[in-house]
């Protein structure tokens, strides 16, 4: 069984304008979709491998054959990646629920919340990923590079932020910080409830 590109669920438009259309439809049919090509030739010959999902192997890249390791790393991490990415996006979503109560526990307020997730975004040198993840039960900022996935340390993503130029060149341009902004007018908060409660 091959890995396919899954829909986005909306239209490209559905983000203006915070993301562009354009943007989103590159970003969708053709940089998900080669992670997605790549990551299926890199398992052709491990016919056992074809049937697991991909955060199945990326939770135990130990376990992968040395020599499709990295590319699995790489091109699973951004099939897996891209795929959480696009179920995250929705606007007008209010801030709420069980995530938006623990967001205050954890760092104090919303805003701080932001700050923090804004630094660990701006200060990922090179192509990354910025994350609040879920570390044994707890809240928590990282970012990885690549297409690492939190996965691969163990820890269960809960919102993420594709910094890679190619998700917001064509609107921001080099402005990394215009573009975080944006993306807080489109967190669909509704999923990130569901990725705390451990639902898909
Ligand atoms: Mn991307």
């Amino acid at each position: 069984m091959k890995h396919e590109l899954p829909k986005l669920g909306y239209a490209y438009d559905a983000l203006e304008p915070f993301i562009d259309a354009k943007t989103m439809e590159i970003h969708h049919t053709k940089h998900h979709q080669a992670y997605i090509d790549k990551l299926n030739a890199a398992l052709e010959k491990y016919k056992n491998l074809q049937n697991k999902d991909v955060e199945d192997l990326l939770k135990d890249l130990n376990k992968i054959p040395e020599d499709i390791r990295t590319a699995v790393r790489n091109h699973g991490g951004g099939h897996s990646n891209h795929s959480f990415f696009w179920k995250l996006l929705k606007k007008d979503v209010k801030f709420s629920g069980d995530i938006a109560k623990n967001i205050e526990k954890t760092f104090g307020s919303y805003e701080e919340f932001k700050k923090k997730f804004r630094e660990a975004a701006l200060g990922r040198f090179g192509s990354g990923w910025a994350w609040l993840v879920l570390n044994k039960g707890k809240l928590e900022i990282m970012s990885t590079a690549n297409q690492d996935s939190p996965l691969s340390e163990g820890k269960v993503p809960v919102l993420g932020l594709d910094m890679w130029e190619h998700s917001f060149y064509i609107k921001h341009n080099a402005n990394k910080a215009a573009y975080l902004e944006d993306f807080f007018h489109v967190i669909n908060w509704e999923q990130v409830n569901k990725h705390f409660k451990g639902e898909k």
